[in-house]
């Protein structure tokens, strides 16, 4: 089933458009030397050869390669798509769009769908008892520079009150915003920041409440209630100095599909509220139903001061970021002087474009019960899942709603990691790869994020796939 139709042709074919690629394109993410031997089969005895597989067309959960073989796309190409690849209801919306307005400058103009999309994003996002609801919305248009707003936002609201000394932002150990300068300086992940660190702004990390990291007896809660008390400790001593908490709700994703209980966040909230910092919840990643909820800060009753979205926001079709903001924030921008006003921009700030497909997106949340319906696909991913952590080199399954996470070490406990050398993730991904199931890993955690529309059969493939991929990888260890 997931061969397709794969003639001589279309193989020849895809090594013309792999050869094409190669020779101009430099890819996000990618050591390019690990690409240079991909024309090859699968092994070649080194492991570190990384395929590089041309795509004709997305179908649904599948991706469709030039070789006519199907790839079932288990990360949603990077967390992106929300109900499948070239959705005709999305894409119908976007060309309806084109031909209407394609793009206008937002500075002293408007248009329909920018003013739609934030009436719709307001109306849907957390809210707390007792605390006024987010009202405006800013647009950027990718997820590093929505992180980015959120930042420059918070410092430049203290700024105009006369607050000049706070300039630190806290965030989580092991947590991610985006690849941009400032983004990156609140992100905690070495692989990518190690390199920069000369050039990033001193930022203060705070204990990640992620649940992994219970030490023997702890619970979820006791990690978060932990990692909570360092929280307290890190703004008492900062005090005056901070202008913002940026955090991941409920799932640190890049840093490995790492959990932690709601309780962290509601905990969180309050040592904002204490300390009078801005609480900035990224929910890039986990938003727009990805751990259960429309939005990860549901789980916990709370609501931030600053909402970051994007990625999965025009259903994975096109790039475009909001920053949702509270009442209290936005007034503190008006005044005579320009310097007052938030003067950043972007050229494609609220493209009609992204914004029409992401109307459209969350109009299908409505249509196709699609919250429901993913709880029930949740608990059959904890059905296929469940029989994994049993295996030897699995030392945990994690799940959050349409997420699940596999940790592979080298005796299934938490001590033993396997030495990064050995590549086992890339491995795990190769074997899956050849299988047809695209399992992108993280370090050696392996994940399942798929598009919602992910039926019975894709997901009994994505679990047998999943288990020969470890088995195989994990069979030089
Ligand atoms: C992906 C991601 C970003 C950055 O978004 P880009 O569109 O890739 O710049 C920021 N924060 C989180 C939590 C993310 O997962």
């Amino acid at each position: 089933m997931n061969e397709g139709t794969h003639d001589a042709s279309m193989i020849a074919d895809a090594a013309h458009w792999r050869a094409r690629d190669l020779a101009v394109l430099w890819h996000p993410c990618t050591q390019m030397r690990e690409h240079m031997d991909s024309g090859a089969p699968a092994e070649n005895g080194r492991g570190d050869v990384l395929p590089l597989v041309p795509i004709a067309h997305g179908d649904g959960a599948w991706l469709v390669g030039r070789d006519g073989r199907r790839y079932l796309d288990a990360v949603s190409s990077w967390w992106t798509n929300l109900f499948g690849h070239a959705e005709p209801r999305i894409a119908d919306a976007i060309a309806a769009q084109a031909r209407t307005l394609e793009q206008v400058i937002l500075a002293g103009f408007s248009h329909q769908p920018a003013v739609e999309l934030a009436e719709k994003l307001l109306s849907l996002a957390p809210r707390e008892d007792g605390r006024a609801p987010l009202s405006k919305v800013f647009y950027a248009d990718n997820g590093s520079a929505g992180v980015e707003v959120a930042l420059k936002m918070a410092f430049h609201w203290f700024h105009n009150r006369g607050e000049h000394k706070r300039t630190k932002f806290i965030a989580l150990e092991n947590g991610y915003h985006g690849e941009t300068i400032g983004a990156l300086a609140v992100g905690d992940i070495p692989l990518y920041r190690r390199v920069y660190a000369p050039l990033l702004a001193e930022a203060v990390f705070a204990p990640s409440p992620d649940a992994y990291q219970a030490e023997a007896g702890e619970s979820a809660i006791d990690c978060a209630e932990r990692a909570a008390v360092a929280l307290r400790e890190l703004l008492e001593r900062h005090a005056g100095e901070i202008c913002a908490l940026i955090l991941e709700p409920r799932v640190q994703c890049a840093g490995g599909m790492r959990m932690h209980d709601p309780l962290y966040l509601q905990r969180a909230r309050e040592l904002c509220d204490a300390h009078g910092v801005f609480l900035i919840a990224d929910e890039i990643a986990v938003g727009f139903g990805r751990t259960g909820t429309l939005f990860a800060c549901e789980q916990a009753g709370v609501a931030p001061d600053l909402l970051c979205l994007s990625k999965g926001l025009t259903g994975g079709f096109l790039p475009l970021a909001a920053v949702l903001a509270t009442q209290d924030i936005y007034d503190g921008f008006l005044g005579d002087s320009r310097e007052r006003a938030f003067l950043h921009s972007h050229s494609y700030t609220g493209n009609p474009l992204a914004c029409a497909a992401a109307l459209r997106s969350l109009q299908i949340f409505d249509e196709d019960g699609v919250l429901a319906r993913n709880r029930v696909t949740a608990t059959r991913m904890t059905e296929l899942a469940a029989p994994l952590a049993a295996h030897s080199h699995v030392a945990d399954v994690r799940q959050a709603g349409m997420i699940v996470a596999f940790e592979l070490t080298r005796h299934g406990d938490k001590c033993t990691p396997f030495d990064p050398a050995l590549r086992i993730g890339l491995r795990a991904y190769r074997a899956a790869l050849e299988r047809g199931v695209v399992l992108r890993p993280l370090g050696d955690v392996l994940y399942w994020m798929p598009p919602y529309c992910i039926d019975e059969e894709q997901l009994v493939l994505l679990a047998e796939t999943t288990r020969t991929a470890i088995d195989e990888a994990t069979a030089c260890a």
